[in-house]
């Protein structure tokens, strides 16, 4: 299985040894610039676990389950920025489709440099998504469309994607204050033991509780899902809702974690077990980042799929999250 890393304007391969033609090669000043660059790519998971293999290969064998993220890229960063390691342009490889072009530039890794190679950097930073779209629940794969066609495509997708986050209701879901819901988090009755509501959703016939039960199982070992009433479960009453405080409409959310500081606005929790967030889940994305617009939580989580399962997912979140302004923490269970 080849290693192909994909950055938004060209894919390279780890190598051992450099060419004499620099424009094959992808360069780096030090180890920092190397590390910011792979940082950049690896953002919210994408291509990361195309990084844990390099390293694996290319470090004759060392522990990666031992490493963080961070590790990785900072040590395949003093590889890459002493000489030892090397980025080479990979030809005859169909190139992914990517889905979203990055209009604004500008975060740390196009910040941290300057001159005339700050504008490329900057391009290849906000490129957010680098896996082609997966029909259906099926994992992505590198599709043969022309690259042409699928960035107009994309261009097309992405604010039919946005309109849904932004305007997050239909006919029938207006709030009848005329202008936004405002959502507030309601606790459930949490009569019910938290580890009991953990192993009924593990123990569930559908596949998405199941999901749900890992990745709260998760959240309590992490210390961040404390009581029983902040985990959605099986009863009305043991359900976590958002209600909005001008007209009562409310939607079931699937865990809450305590704000920061005491007194502090509840954070969102959204688990979610497949490859593309479709109408409702963007419109659900959308009234979860009004929600944290409006301080009615204090931060936002989406759980979503480890590996290539979960990279088209983890582009849109964080391209919709970037566009609408919102910071959301991704994490892949
Ligand atoms: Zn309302």
């Amino acid at each position: 299985m080849r290693n192909i890393l994909w950055d938004g304007l060209h894919q390279f391969e780890f190598s051992r040894g450099g060419t004499s033609d620099r424009s094959e090669m992808r360069e780096f000043h030090d180890r920092n610039h190397a590390a910011n660059y792979l940082r950049s790519i690896a953002r919210g998971g994408s291509n990361m676990h195309v990084l844990r293999r390099a390293f694996h290969e290319h470090a004759m064998g060392a522990d990666v389950s031992r490493l963080s993220d961070e590790e990785i890229i900072s040590r395949l960063g003093m590889l890459l920025g002493q000489g030892g390691l090397f980025l080479s342009k990979v030809d005859g490889f169909s190139p992914p489709v990517s889905t979203y072009e990055g209009e604004s530039g500008g975060d740390s890794a196009g910040a941290s440099e300057s001159g005339s190679g700050s504008k490329a950097a900057s391009q290849e930073a906000s490129t957010l998504v680098s896996v082609s779209e997966p029909k259906d629940d099926s994992p992505p794969e590198a599709s043969g469309l022309l690259a042409r066609s699928a960035k107009v495509a994309g261009v097309a997708k992405i604010s039919e994607q946005l309109s849904a986050a932004l305007f997050t209701e239909g006919a029938n879901t207006q709030c009848t204050s005329k202008g936004a819901h405002r959502w507030e988090a309601k606790e459930a009755k949490g009569k019910n033991r938290l580890s009991q509501k953990i192993d009924d959703a593990k123990a569930a016939r559908s596949k998405g509780a199941q999901f749900e039960g890992r990745a709260a199982e998760h959240n309590m070992m992490s210390g961040d899902l404390k009581r029983s009433s902040q985990l959605s479960g099986g009863t009305h009453a043991e359900k976590v809702f958002w209600t909005c405080a001008e007209c009562g409409m409310s939607r079931e959310g699937d865990q809450l974690h305590d704000g920061a500081t005491s007194g502090s606005a509840p954070i969102a929790v959204e688990v979610k077990n497949k490859s593309k967030l479709g109408e409702q889940d963007l419109r659900q994305l959308g009234r979860n980042i009004q929600a944290v617009k409006q301080g009615g939580a204090s931060g936002l989580i989406y759980k979503l799929p480890a590996g290539k399962t979960g990279d088209y997912i983890t582009g849109q979140v964080n391209a919709i999250g970037e566009r609408l302004g919102c910071p959301i923490r991704v994490i892949r269970v």
